[in-house]
């Protein structure tokens, strides 16, 4: 990977484009998953590349749901594998929840290299290659899951995740956390718990989160009860409109 100078005033947005880039070098990420990236940095650098006071209240009601799942699940796509590999693992073990590859522009090509990619990262197990269940409402190759996977969990982790797909899950019932830049999009909207924040930033954040409630014996249940997504839409847009 070219050298990016620590000091470079756009260093973690150069290092997520190269990132990206070396993703679809590797047949991990999409060509579509340049312009996913490119929107969403778009409302980073509107949101001043941090993470909002709303949006890390929101990544610990995430780490809350996750910690109380009776089966939480991160679904891996093309930009997480290529973007934050390592946080995403640590995540899961920090939660208990599995790893599932899940793409919007399915194929078993692409699926096997993620899961090698991950495994190759210290995943002791992916899921995504079975894919015997579907989500219902959504057509053949958008709906496959795994059906001891997304299919069969309470709580699953959508990071970047196409609004379609993120509205289906909702409708299984299912708590949904989104992270995603855009708090209009319609898989921010639909989600349990949005998280309007950079994926890089976000997930070791919810990481952080867990460990703390965990260590802290909080209560999650007052935890997730508190929790205002309407409020956190609405602050995340206001941050974007106002600067
Ligand atoms: P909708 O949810 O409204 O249907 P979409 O599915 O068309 O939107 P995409 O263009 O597929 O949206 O992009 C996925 C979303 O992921 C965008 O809203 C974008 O802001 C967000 N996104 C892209 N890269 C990142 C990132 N690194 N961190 C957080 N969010 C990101």
């Amino acid at each position: 990977m070219t050298e990016i100078p620590e000091d470079h005033p756009r260093h973690d947005s150069l290092v997520a484009r190269h990132r990206i880039e070396e993703g679809v070098e590797k047949g991990l990420t999409s060509k579509q998953g340049l312009i996913a990236q490119g929107r969403g940095e778009a409302f980073d650098y509107l949101l001043g590349e941090r993470t909002t006071e709303s949006a890390d209240e929101a990544e610990r009601v995430a780490a809350a749901s996750l910690l109380r799942a009776r089966h939480p699940v991160l679904s891996i796509n093309g930009n997480v594998a290529a973007l934050c590999p390592d946080e995403t693992i640590e995540l899961a073990e920090a939660v208990g929840a599995d790893l599932e590859v899940n793409l919007f522009n399915r194929t078993e090509e692409r699926v096997r290299a993620i899961a090698d990619h991950l495994r190759e990262h210290g995943a002791s197990e992916v899921k995504g290659l079975t894919a015997d269940a579907r989500i219902p409402g959504l057509s053949h190759e958008r709906a496959k899951v795994d059906a001891d996977g997304i299919y069969d969990a309470d709580v699953v982790l959508v990071p970047l995740e196409d609004g379609d797909r993120a509205e289906a899950l909702g409708a299984m019932g299912k708590t949904e956390i989104v992270i995603d830049l855009n708090p209009l999009s319609r898989s921010a909207q639909v989600a349990t718990v949005p998280i309007v924040d950079e994926i890089l930033r976000a997930v070791p954040n919810v990481t952080r989160h867990a460990r703390e409630l965990r260590e802290s014996g909080a209560d999650l249940e007052a935890v997730i009860a508190g929790f205002d997504r309407e409020a956190t839409l609405e602050d995340a847009e206001r941050a974007i409109r106002s600067g």
